[in-house]
């Protein structure tokens, strides 16, 4: 299995290569040279295997042979054992035709540790044997950036340094982050938004020589390894539906932001898992739905919500679909991101649009929207939804139709975000991990948003 960017200025490149890369040197984000197929035959054997050896026959279609499979086995195992349910990512019935997946059950309560706590492995791994400095550069709107640290702290060959909006995530979020006083860590709080932390990132991994000077790498879900290991739960929470016989088609709705994990499922389905709709969920800050919806993608003004991690623009993964959505044409991609770039933005035929639409069904969910959904569950079933997860649940009320089932994916634990839970006049207690974040220091420096700026704490930090 090789690699290529979906801009095509690359020559084909190996998994671990690809995961070092990140960014694709020419500017475009690196996809598989092929998609693997799967025969009923193989969803069949892989339907009763438990969360880590499921994700080791995924991985190895992808790794293909580049790391040996008995190091590949402890590094997934390794890394999902330090979830704390044993189904790792369960599934939960809500209602008729409605189940949640469980993808928070990991050390910083959400979903993002299922690709972080594997991907800080794999880096650490790659710099033993290659015996090479890893230097790992992020933007976090919340969660990402806590779960990275995660994955990484104290750990050799490996430093970190994360971007995140000053004040604009969550207190619990910025606890998780900032209360790491692991030496290899370090957190910038930049006074702007995440788009903003978004875009010096990208500018500074454009720079190809200070990149390789530094060797910096991304965990930002561009990174390949992030969206490999997020196929998996799909086709895990599919077998644990299919294995009941609940369902032999299911949709999954998803609260989405960068469009990486909703682009993993997309990849699950082309891999030929039976998924029937695709719901793609956001909040106010619904650039995604308006292009499935009227097939325009243009950045509309930013909107605080109750879903910080989805508060996103501009979503780092979508070229990935562009290249799909034109027949893996990488001179296509480039030229409607070229024209991105230039006109703020891309505008799609009518007929491309309908394929658009087979691909995925889109809703907009707004704050009040969002906040009436939380306190229905709770009042209803008893359930406390996040507000990420709410938008996913509140999407999936509205475009499941009758007979369908639909798993909605519970990407974060309800006291990330009590902010919004609060609203509704619920209280929770909280795990006693998170209470704990409350009683410790502080670690964290505020910078403004120029990459000059933040070029020098990096330099000095490395
Ligand atoms: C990151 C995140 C999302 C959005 O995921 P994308 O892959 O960026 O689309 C949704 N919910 C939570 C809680 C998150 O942390």
């Amino acid at each position: 299995m090789k690699y290529i960017s979906t801009r095509g200025q690359i020559s084909p490149i190996g998994f671990i290569d690809s995961v070092l890369m990140g960014l694709a040197d020419d500017g475009g984000l690196l996809v598989p040279d092929h998609i693997p197929q799967l025969s009923d035959a193989t969803l069949k054997q892989w339907q009763h295997l438990s969360y880590p050896d499921l994700a080791l026959e995924i991985f190895s279609l992808f790794v293909d042979n580049e790391i040996p499979r008995a190091d590949l086995k402890k590094l997934v195992d390794d890394s999902y054992a330090t979830f704390r349910h044993e189904d790792v990512t369960p599934v939960r019935k809500l209602d008729d035709g409605l189940y949640v997946l469980e993808l928070f059950h990991g050390p910083t309560f959400a979903f993002k540790d299922v690709a972080l706590q594997f991907l800080g492995n794999l880096y650490s791994y790659i710099s033993g044997k290659t015996d090479s400095i890893i230097h790992i550069l992020g933007a976090t709107s919340g969660d990402t950036g806590a779960s990275a640290i995660e994955g990484v702290r104290g750990k050799e060959g490996i430093r970190i340094c994360i971007l995140h909006p000053h004040q604009k995530v969550s207190k619990v979020q910025e606890l998780q982050m900032t209360t790491v006083d692991d030496s290899n860590v370090l957190n910038l709080a930049v006074n702007g938004t995440f788009d903003d932390c978004q875009r010096i990132i990208k500018e500074l991994f454009a720079d190809v020589s200070f990149k390789h000077q530094y060797h910096l790498r991304a965990i930002n879900s561009i990174n390949i390894a992030r969206i490999l290991a997020q196929t998996v739960y799909y086709f895990y929470a599919y077998f644990q539906l299919a294995n009941k016989g609940q369902a032999d088609k299911v949709n999954f709705s998803v609260p989405t932001g960068n469009f990486g994990d909703i682009f993993a499922g997309f990849l699950a389905q082309k891999m030929g898992l039976p998924i029937n709709k695709l719901i793609l969920a956001t909040n106010e800050n619904n650039i995604l739905a308006r292009f499935v919806n009227e097939g325009v993608y243009q950045p509309g003004a930013f909107r605080g919500t109750h879903s910080p991690s989805m508060d996103i623009q501009v979503a780092s993964n979508f070229e990935r679909y562009l290249f799909y959505l034109y027949g893996e044409d990488p001179a296509t991609v480039t030229s409607l991101m070229a024209q991105f770039k230039a006109e703020g933005r891309i505008v799609i035929p009518e007929d491309v649009l309908k394929r658009v639409q087979t691909d995925f069904a889109a809703y907009s969910v707004d704050n009040e929207d969002c906040l009436n959904t939380i306190s229905k569950y709770h009042e209803k079933h008893d359930y406390l939804l996040d507000p990420h997860t709410a938008c996913g649940v509140a999407a999936s009320d509205r475009l499941t139709a009758n007979g369908e089932v639909t798993v909605a994916l519970s990407t974060a634990h309800p006291a990330k975000f009590d902010e919004a839970i609060r609203l509704r006049n619920i209280s929770q207690t909280y795990p006693e991990q998170i209470q704990s974040l409350f009683d410790k220091p502080q670690f964290q420096m505020v910078v403004d948003g120029s990459n000059e700026e933040i070029k020098k704490k990096l330099v000095t930090f490395f």
